[in-house]
């Protein structure tokens, strides 16, 4: 099943998540139990991401392939087009298609840890865009999402340039945009007003995640283009040494945002889980 068709028959908001490929074998035990209690939440589909630099590929594929056979639930594995060949990529995109896996996000991908700005592999792709056309020109029969950045994407020098190089990536083929996290809506808002604008229809899905521990506040501020509202992030700090009143404050804000993003009319919502299910289900149920 592709995941486009759910957008498209509109029959209510579709509620998705994404995890990543554990490093260890009780990550992976851990990650089944999640994927266990949050199947009962009926997700649309579920996403695994792909390491950076490409470092998780096999694990990423058999994840995805596991969840439709073990869990069935829809899965779609993250791809991204770092450090790899042209070949290489057709290889490991015959690799997920060999696995029945319908659905790719298909990503430009940052470079490992560490090792700075994006180089473009000398025989493979420069962005997403060209990642999209090359699945196309190829004729693999996936529906494939693209990622988009609702406070511009940092390599971009400025919202226009990022906005025109968003269309190209769906006039090659990218059905639907994943948004990266945010906490602000008006900025989302704004954001599609652009893409209006510039005459984008896909569906553009917001990508959520709430703030569970006071560290991520530091680490979501240094992620690029993801700014934490001054009143969040007050409220949070108050309330620092308290675990359990820093996750119910959080929580309630994030319950907040999905709950006008719903009123907004948003095609679903994507839950960053990290691999938890605790603070996903609380949100979810209260939604449902
Ligand atoms: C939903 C989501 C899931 C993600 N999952 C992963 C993952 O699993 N693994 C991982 O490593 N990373 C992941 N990322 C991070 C992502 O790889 C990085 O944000 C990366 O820097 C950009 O990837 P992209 O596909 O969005 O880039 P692109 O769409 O290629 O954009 C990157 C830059 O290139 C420009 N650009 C795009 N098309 C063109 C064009 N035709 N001509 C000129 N410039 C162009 C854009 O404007 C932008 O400045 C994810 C991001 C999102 C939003």
């Amino acid at each position: 099943m592709k995941i486009i068709d759910l957008y498209t028959k509109k029959t209510g908001p579709i509620f998705s998540f994404e995890f990543f490929p554990p490093k260890t074998q009780e990550g992976e035990t851990k990650l089944k139990s999640t994927i266990g209690e949050l199947k009962s939440l009926n997700p649309g589909f579920v996403s695994v991401t792909y390491g950076a630099g490409g470092s998780t590929k096999d694990k990423t594929i058999d994840i995805c392939a596991e969840i439709q056979t073990n869990f069935s639930i829809l899965s779609m594995s993250h791809f991204t087009c770092v450090g790899a060949s042209r070949d290489e990529i057709l290889t490991t995109l015959k690799h997920i298609q060999s696995k029945g896996i319908e659905n790719v996000i298909a990503l430009r991908g940052d470079p490992p840890a560490g090792t700075g700005k994006f180089t473009p592999h000398p025989k493979g792709f420069s962005n997403a865009t060209e990642l999209v056309e090359f699945i196309r020109q190829n004729q693999l029969p996936f529906s494939i999402a693209g990622g988009c950045y609702p406070e511009k994407h940092p390599d971009s020098p400025d919202f226009s340039s990022d906005i025109a190089n968003l269309k190209k990536k769906v006039d090659a083929g990218a059905q639907f945009l994943i948004t990266q996290l945010f906490f602000d809506n008006q900025k989302y808002a704004e954001f599609l007003n652009k893409t209006k604008s510039a005459q984008i229809s896909a569906p553009i899905v917001p990508g959520i995640m709430p703030i569970t521990s006071f560290s991520q506040i530091e680490r979501f501020k240094s992620l690029a283009n993801c700014s934490i509202p001054v009143e969040l992030e007050e409220k949070l700090t108050e309330v620092k040494e308290n675990q359990a009143e820093f996750l119910n404050r959080s929580l309630d804000f994030t319950i907040n945002q999905c709950k006008e993003l719903l009123a907004m009319g948003v095609p679903g919502i994507h839950f960053y889980t990290l691999n938890q299910s605790r603070a996903t289900r609380e949100i979810l149920e209260t939604l449902l």
